[in-house]
């Protein structure tokens, strides 16, 4: 191995340090790099190609059901921040401030958006005025800004990007059916996608969007153990229509304030794919996502450039035809060992070799980034080959995932059997909770875990046994973890 394969290989051990493994791979994959101002990222052109694949593949969905893309000012006027006392008392402490435009001093602080409700609620009280005004449904692509106290990439940043739907309905029942319409389309979105199988469910009042009336979520379990919530979806009620009075004439004439919902996935997603996939080589992306499905890698021996690289560039060429996202690795200033390290590291799905000899019989090999798996392929059926196998890695990478999500979810009975888990094990813990936020509190001042998610799929069945912390009647079951 040359000096430069082991400085694009070497990273730490995934088992030795997380923390490290995660901010290696971002730095060594070129995703992302520290700005100059504390906790702000820089996103590099490979993360961003990331991020633009699943914009492209989110927004598909959003257009498909119904809703439209507008956008809004960055900064909103502080007295609207100030209206719903909830959400001011959630977001201030993380709010950013213009206090100077130019040399003037402004008469009323500028909010730079910690979200969007306040600024679009306002205008949505401008623009609603009958019930034929309903559903409204707009979806805006934004970048966001709270100021954290502790970042890291892509996970918790100063600025971020993110995509936040606001819509309005004439009823109650509307907004809860649009709140789980986009919950259930961010699952299938991130597992038909992404590959991250997810829980999905309701988040406990502690645990929800500051002026929300209700909150549901999506979490990931990432490979160390720890819960990621990838996306919400929020059932407003009525908090935000009756402070910005978002009202509407209805069927029978009388006025009523309009029922709402936000919802938001973000640039989070990007570490959820490092820390669901990534393995000691460095990211493993699915196909789906990749800007790269394939590198192609000419082997460069003897008179390569006559014998080999025209086989290549038609390959290539085939393959681009066919759809597939390839990419031509022909630089001349790298050894192939280094340019398998490169792509490895940067987690491209699938690796063609051709070589002389693989010329002379007609073959390309083909290396799995999953498994490291090899198999010979004659170039006449590279094609087909290479889109089965594509699939078959989109696939294998969410069934691995899926098995390690079903390994490292657990049950417990008892507080101890609980706090043990959560110590030496991680993952979820699947247990039976009293509804009181008291236990809430207790757990996780005790084990720093907190309730990812109520499940769903039980609700109106009602739950025989007691609280792991308190031993009351139990009221609900609930997912426990340990949280990004
Ligand atoms: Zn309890």
């Amino acid at each position: 191995m040359s000096k430069d394969e082991r400085l694009v290989k070497q990273i730490t051990p995934k088992t030795e340090d997380f923390s490290r493994w995660y901010i290696e791979i971002i730095q060594k994959a070129e995703l992302a790099d520290y700005a100059p101002m504390k906790g702000m990222m820089v996103i590099r052109p490979y993360g961003y190609a990331i991020w633009e694949n699943i914009q492209a593949l989110m927004d598909r969905r959003i257009k498909a059901t119904g809703h439209v893309n507008a956008y809004f000012p960055l900064f909103i006027p502080e007295s609207f921040l100030q209206k719903e006392a909830e959400h001011v008392a959630g977001f201030s402490p993380e709010v950013a401030w213009v206090t100077v435009g130019g040399k003037e001093e402004l008469e009323e602080r500028l909010a730079v958006r910690p979200t969007s409700e306040a600024i679009i609620g306002y205008m949505y009280s401008k623009w609603i005025k009958s019930w034929r005004d309903l559903p409204l449904l707009i979806n805006q692509w934004a970048n966001i800004v709270r100021w954290e106290k502790v970042t890291r990439p892509f996970l918790r940043t100063t600025e971020f990007l993110w995509q936040e739907g606001h819509t309005c309905h004439e009823t109650e029942e509307e907004a809860q059916k649009e709140t789980l319409l986009i919950l259930n389309l961010y699952k299938e979105f991130v597992e038909t996608e992404l590959a991250i199988p997810v829980l999905s469910g309701r988040k406990t009042l502690r645990e929800k969007f500051a002026g929300a009336e209700e909150t549901f979520a999506i979490e990931g379990l990432m490979s160390d153990g720890k819960a990621l919530q990838m996306g919400t979806s929020h059932n407003l009620g009525q908090h935000f229509s009756k402070v910005f009075n978002i009202r509407f004439e209805d069927r029978s004439q009388n006025l009523q304030y309009v029922w709402q919902t936000s919802w938001g996935v973000s640039t989070r997603l990007v570490g959820a794919l490092i820390m669901s996939h990534g393995d000691d080589s460095g990211l493993r992306l699915p196909p789906r996502i990749a800007p790269v499905q394939v590198v192609l890698v000419p082997i460069s021996l003897g008179n390569w450039k006559e014998s080999v690289l025209p086989a290549a560039r038609a390959a290539a060429a085939g393959l681009r035809e066919a759809g597939v996202r390839v990419h031509l690795d022909d630089r001349e200033e790298f050894t192939p060992g280094w340019k398998f390290s490169e792509h490895e590291m940067r987690g491209v799905p699938l690796r063609i070799e051709i070589g002389p000899r693989d010329i002379k019989s007609g073959q390309a090999v083909l290396v799995r980034r999953d498994t490291f798996a090899k198999t010979a392929v004659p170039l006449a059926n590279l094609v087909p080959r290479v889109k089965s196998l594509l699939e078959d890695i989109q696939v294998s990478l969410f069934r691995e995932a899926q098995a390690f999500l079903a390994e490292n979810t657990r049950e417990a009975a008892g507080y101890e059997e609980f706090k043990d888990i959560i110590e030496t094990k991680r993952g979820f813990v699947k247990c039976l909770w009293c509804g009181r936020e008291a236990c809430e509190d207790q757990i996780k001042e005790d084990t720093a875990a907190t309730i990812r998610a109520i499940p769903m799929e039980d609700e109106g069945r009602p739950v025989q046994g007691i609280c792991v912390c308190c031993g009351r009647e139990a009221k609900a079951v609930a997912f426990f973890a340990r949280a990004y």
